[in-house]
């Protein structure tokens, strides 16, 4: 098995544009299974479920940077506060004012990513390109000096469908240039668009991505 990971591990570096960053999407796997993989030189893991990212952050060496892909509740923002190094998957303004409150009692600025929902699933979470065109033009998020918000994460359609994919991703992509250029043209910090997992990764990539986040195609299917 720790082999196995290792050797995945390096056919997905080979693979990737060395631009881009690689999440180790850990969740529901043991901490030993992480450790094969921070054996193998991976010091990025993504998680997206608060207790257990605590608790691994607690098992695990502290060079790991611990990025958050879940939905994250706001009741739950304070235990990730302390450690966390990016949370992909910010949804409204709510969140965003949680976490700077969180952030600013560690005295630390948190990077996030505010969330685009451009996949034709219904789903909850995720900004439409017009709800977060205004909660940007809004302003508020101006005022919170303990986030930093780094760009863009989003999940295309779960479907077979290559090309449907990929202008989900191109959706995202290009609402990421509109907000560049109309809220963050003066932010260099503002450049990231995490999008691509297992099995859409290479199209990502090809539409922008500059993360992705891959759990099975390292570490086998999940038990749930
Ligand atoms: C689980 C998960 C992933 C990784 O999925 P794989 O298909 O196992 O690569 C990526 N992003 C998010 C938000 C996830 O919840």
């Amino acid at each position: 098995m720790d082999t196995e990971i290792k050797e995945r591990l390096e056919r997905l570096r080979a693979e990737l544009p060395a631009s881009v960053k690689l999440v180790a999407v850990s969740k529901f796997h043991p901490v030993e299974v992480l450790r094969a993989a921070y054996d193998a030189g991976q010091r990025v893991f993504g998680e997206s479920r608060v207790q257990e990212l605590v608790s691994k952050h607690e098992a695990l060496p502290g060079d790991i940077e611990w990025h958050f892909i879940g939905h994250l509740q706001q009741n739950k923002v304070k235990y990730i506060a302390p450690f966390v190094r990016l949370i992909h998957a910010v949804d409204s303004l709510k969140l965003l004012a949680e976490i700077d409150k969180q952030a600013r009692r560690c005295d630390r600025v948190i990077p996030c990513l505010l969330q685009l929902h451009v996949a034709a699933e219904e789903s909850k979470y995720g900004f439409t390109p017009e709800e977060c065109r205004a909660m940007l033009s809004g302003g508020e998020w101006r005022e919170l000096h303990h986030v930093a918000i780094v760009g863009m994460m989003c999940m295309a359609t779960n479907t077979y469908d290559t090309e449907r994919v990929r202008r989900d991703f191109h959706d995202a992509y290009l609402f990421y240039k509109e907000a560049k250029r109309d809220f963050f043209a003066q932010c260099p910090a503002f450049h990231e668009r995490s999008w691509g997992m297992s099995h859409d990764y290479p199209l990502a990539i090809q539409e922008g991505a500059t993360i992705v986040r891959i759990g099975t195609n390292i570490f086998g299917p999940r038990e749930y």
